[in-house]
């Protein structure tokens, strides 16, 4: 069995469901790794079982909040001091080498190889490219880091409130050190679509991991059961073939074996 996984996180049922789509779409594409999904108390006792359905490990870890409401509020995402909670990702030293997914992920093609990159890589932000967006990055599990993580998290804070802002405090030299730069093809932003469009339309073939970035979550667009269209909001329409893979991806594998309760979470 390999020694690498594949780590994401849910706090709640809603991120869960992104979480077992992630899973889904890590097996089609024959990863050769493990799968583990860090959960919190707010997940419920239903929902584990899913996870447990198609997560080689479900881990349940205790909430680290940055209780940063000034600093959420300038992210105009107050409910993103929950992130912190996956600092503990660090403390699965059951594997060697790690790669974390945010839950809001759609894996597109194989991406093994990121397990040969060093801690810490991951690509660009769209916002700030000197910072690494947080929602993909290679790790490597240790108690000492995660210690040392939290002792600096207490001592400097985060500069956005949620674990991005921390991350690249602590792994300040990512935007000198090129061997650490994932190219942008393994965490394309959602939003790349309309801050530089020919250059979507360009590469959208080449994407390997699709990230739905911001508020909008593909589970809470409205789908249409009957036609099984997934309707985009205003101005999301460039992204409407990735938002029905990831509903295409939840109909096949995850809907059917959803309580009634479970899936009236999506597509609401
Ligand atoms: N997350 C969670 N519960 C929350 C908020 C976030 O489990 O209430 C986890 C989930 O894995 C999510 C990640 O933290 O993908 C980062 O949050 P999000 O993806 O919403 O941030 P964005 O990528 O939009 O900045
Ligand atoms: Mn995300």
């Amino acid at each position: 069995m390999s020694k690498c996984a594949w780590v994401t996180l849910a706090t709640n049922d809603s991120y869960s469901l992104g979480a077992l789509v992630v899973a889904h779409s890590l097996r089609k594409v024959s990863t050769k790794h493990q799968l583990a999904v860090l959960i919190t108390p707010g997940v419920t006792e239903s929902m584990i079982e899913k996870l447990q359905d198609v997560f080689d490990v479900v881990q349940l870890v205790d909430v680290l909040d940055s209780k940063d409401s000034a600093n959420l509020a300038v992210l105009k995402r107050p409910e993103l001091g929950v992130t912190f909670t996956k600092l503990h990702c660090w403390n699965l030293i059951q594997f060697e080498k790690c790669v974390f997914l945010d839950a809001d992920v759609l894996v597109l093609q194989n991406c093994d190889e990121l397990f040969e990159r060093e801690e810490l890589s991951a690509a660009p932000d769209v916002g700030w490219p000197d910072c690494f967006n947080s929602g993909v990055f290679v790790f490597t599990p240790s108690v000492d880091t995660y210690g040392k993580m939290i002792q600096f998290a207490e001592t400097s804070g985060s500069f956005d409130g949620g674990d991005q802002g921390l991350l690249n405090q602590y792994f300040s030299n990512w935007s000198t050190d090129g061997s650490k730069r994932l190219p942008f093809l393994y965490n394309t932003a959602s939003t790349a679509t309309y801050s530089y469009l020919p250059a979507f339309k360009k590469f959208n073939q080449e994407i390997k991991i699709l990230h739905f970035i911001g508020e909008t979550k593909p589970w809470s667009q409205h789908f249409d059961s009957s036609s099984k269209q997934v309707q985009t909001p205003p101005g999301y329409n460039h992204l409407q073939c990735f938002l029905q893979m990831w509903w295409d991806l939840f109909c096949d594998k995850v809907h059917p074996s959803l309580t009634q309760e479970m899936s009236g979470i999506a597509g609401a």
